[in-house]
């Protein structure tokens, strides 16, 4: 069972459906009159993603882009790979960039100056989480879900070693599954 791995539960399911109602409303009242696409920075924020783009009622597009720097760790190994790169051309289009946690702030950093080289007509971020006691690169961050304490989360598209993405809420892994106490 999952379950017994989590020490306790952060967000319930409610608390990040209502947080996310919240933030495509803002994006729909941003964005009127235009039709943004939104990427989806692979695996984490698939979860996300497909709740976010439910709620938002304007008409746009998705995209899917896979990157790795994390291994089966639980910190940053610095190391930024494109797995999978965006199916489509940004150019001239307003992109919302969908990720699941902004931790050091490697992997968006790195991220936003490549799409930004495709000239898109805009680019703003969108993190569920974001964990700013970890920041070593300085990110600007438009639509953020919730602000967390440095502690190892899991669920709701987040993994640990590839398990946990499932879990319907935001959890805290217990340290011993890591290795850690
Ligand atoms: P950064 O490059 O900002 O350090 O890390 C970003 C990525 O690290 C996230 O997209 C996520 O995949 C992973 N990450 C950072 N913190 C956590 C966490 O608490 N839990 C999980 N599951 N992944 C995390
Ligand atoms: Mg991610
Ligand atoms: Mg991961």
């Amino acid at each position: 069972m999952l379950e017994q791995d989590i020490d306790r539960v952060l967000f319930t399911e409610e608390q990040l459906q209502a947080r996310v109602a919240e933030i495509a409303a803002q994006i729909d009242r941003d964005y009127a009159g235009k039709q943004p696409l939104l990427v989806s920075v692979l695996r984490g924020s698939f979860v996300f993603m497909a709740d976010l783009v439910r709620r938002i009622t304007l008409p746009c597009t998705v995209d899917f882009m896979a990157v790795s720097s994390y291994g089966s760790g639980t910190t940053s190994s610095g190391q930024v790979k494109i797995v999978k790169d965006l199916s489509e051309q940004i150019e001239g289009k307003d992109v919302i960039v969908v990720e699941d946690i902004l931790d050091s702030g490697n992997t968006l950093s790195y991220l936003l100056k490549l799409l930004e080289a495709r000239h898109p007509a805009s680019i703003r971020l969108c993190t569920l989480l974001d964990k700013p006691e970890r920041r070593t690169k300085p990110v600007a961050v438009q639509y953020s879900g919730f602000t967390i304490p440095d502690e190892f989360v899991v669920g709701y598209g987040l993994d640990y070693d590839e398990k946990y993405r499932n879990l319907p809420y935001i959890g805290i892994l217990k340290p011993r599954v890591y290795g850690g106490e």
